[in-house]
């Protein structure tokens, strides 16, 4: 086995497959000039088409990461890549401080497809989330009537919000917090999963509780089915609002077109994002009725780029993808399909399963090999995954993937799990 070393990685010995030169020198360039705040692994992609992409040197991978599920539509999506190029060529920032002809469509039917009234856009995942959190404290020092400067949020253990100084600051996850301090005040965290531990975490400055319906960077953690009507029933009993991170759960993924319709659960407020955008451009955006985002008055919050002509175009398109309920329909058909065949390797160098939808958390038996190694092993098989939390491994192909593609990345994953087990 011939290995080669890029600069500065240590895991990239452990990869079977040596790199090509240009490859290598594309990867020391981002090694060199490009903050480390990420370990990718080593492949460079150059295009994609559907649930596949290439490399630079024209070898093609069965994209598994969807960019977190921002491509739930696939690379090179023709109705949006169109919709994208038709805006392009009118008009592509105007800022808020002028109406535009785009915007009002797409809150119109974001709105309609949420089942709310109002829609504030944004851009990035964590702007959802710190303007979801502004709104929330708003709501509760105008309507509600908490004491000035004492309203507290309650999260979950285990939730990924973000990056953020604020976000991090009710993060439980080390690598995200230390060396960042000092931080914002004003959240509690209780165990995801737990409605008594959260009703008891609740007092009369609690304004809101703020959890993911699935915790995507935990692992695909799916919570208990009664858990999430649970905590509806009890935010609704102490006036505190519901807001549902469903940044990565939403927008099909999970075979809904959010992971609160699993279980019949209407939150307050949605927070949307990454799909939203259409894998084009980052869009995010905040969806309530107007008792609760109307209390934002001109000149309260803004984005320059946040509802941008270019963005409300595209997002416009996603939501009418997402309105004919297809693309849920597919996430949930070829989901169970995936689902069933991933079962079969449980006690085959899979300890745990978990998920919804097209959405799948794989505990690897941590005796066999670490996600990282798995994911570099699919990716010479090519498959490129992400892992996450040690020996934990997640799929979450574009929606648009067939079915034969699943099976052959399952096959994949099987002789990877085989391959590591002959070896231990
Ligand atoms: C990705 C993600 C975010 C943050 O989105 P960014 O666009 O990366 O800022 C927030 N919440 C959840 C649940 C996410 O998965």
């Amino acid at each position: 086995m011939t290995t080669q070393t890029t600069p500065g990685t240590v895991d990239a010995q452990l990869t079977a497959r040596p790199l090509t030169p240009r490859q290598a020198e594309d990867i020391r360039l981002e090694e060199e000039h490009a903050a480390h705040n990420y370990h990718p692994l080593p492949v460079v992609v150059a295009t994609g088409e559907g649930a596949w992409v290439t490399d630079v040197d024209g070898r093609r991978y069965l994209d598994c990461l969807a960019a977190y599920s921002a491509v739930n539509f696939g690379h090179s999506n023709p109705v949006l890549l169109e919709a994208a190029r038709a805006q392009l060529g009118r008009i592509t920032l105007t800022s808020r401080a002028f109406h535009n002809d785009q915007l009002g469509p797409f809150v119109t039917a974001l709105a309609e497809l949420s089942g709310k009234d109002m829609v504030l856009p944004m851009n990035t995942g964590a702007e959802a989330v710190e303007s979801g959190i502004k709104v929330a404290r708003a709501w509760g020092y105008r309507v509600k009537g908490v004491a000035a400067d004492q309203a507290n949020i309650i999260v979950a253990s285990g939730n990924f919000h973000g990056r953020t100084t604020t976000i991090i600051s009710f993060s439980d996850d080390e690598s995200a917090r230390a060396g960042f301090g000092p931080f914002t005040p004003g959240f509690r965290t209780v165990a995801y999963g737990d409605a008594a531990a959260l009703e008891a975490a609740i007092d009369e400055n609690t304004v809101a509780v703020l959890l993911e319906p699935i915790q995507g960077e935990a692992g695909i953690v799916v919570p208990p089915a009664d858990y999430l009507p649970a905590v509806r029933e009890i935010t609704t009993r102490h006036n505190v609002l519901f807001i549902a991170d469903e940044i990565q759960s939403g927008l099909g993924r999970t075979g809904a077109t959010f992971a609160c319709d699993l279980v019949d659960v209407v939150p307050d407020l949605y927070l949307l994002g990454k799909a939203l955008g259409g894998g084009i451009v980052p869009v995010s955006a905040v969806v309530g009725n107007a008792d609760i985002l109307g209390v934002l008055q001109p000149g309260e919050h803004g984005s320059t780029f946040g509802g941008n002509p270019l963005a409300a175009a595209i997002g416009l398109a996603v939501v009418r993808m997402l309105a004919t309920g297809e693309y849920q329909e597919r996430a949930r058909v070829l989901g169970a399909h995936l689902h069933a065949a991933l079962e079969r390797l449980v006690g085959h160098g899979i300890v745990e399963l978990r998920g919804a939808g097209l959405w799948a958390g794989i505990d690897i038996d941590p005796a066999l090999a670490s996600g990282r190694a798995v994911c570099e092993a699919l990716m010479d098989r090519g498959v490129l995954a992400k892992d996450t939390h040690g020996s934990t491994i997640r799929l979450a192909p574009p929606l648009t993937v067939s079915e034969a593609d699943l099976d052959w990345a399952v096959e994949q994953l099987a002789a990877v799990l085989e391959d590591f087990s002959t070896l231990s």
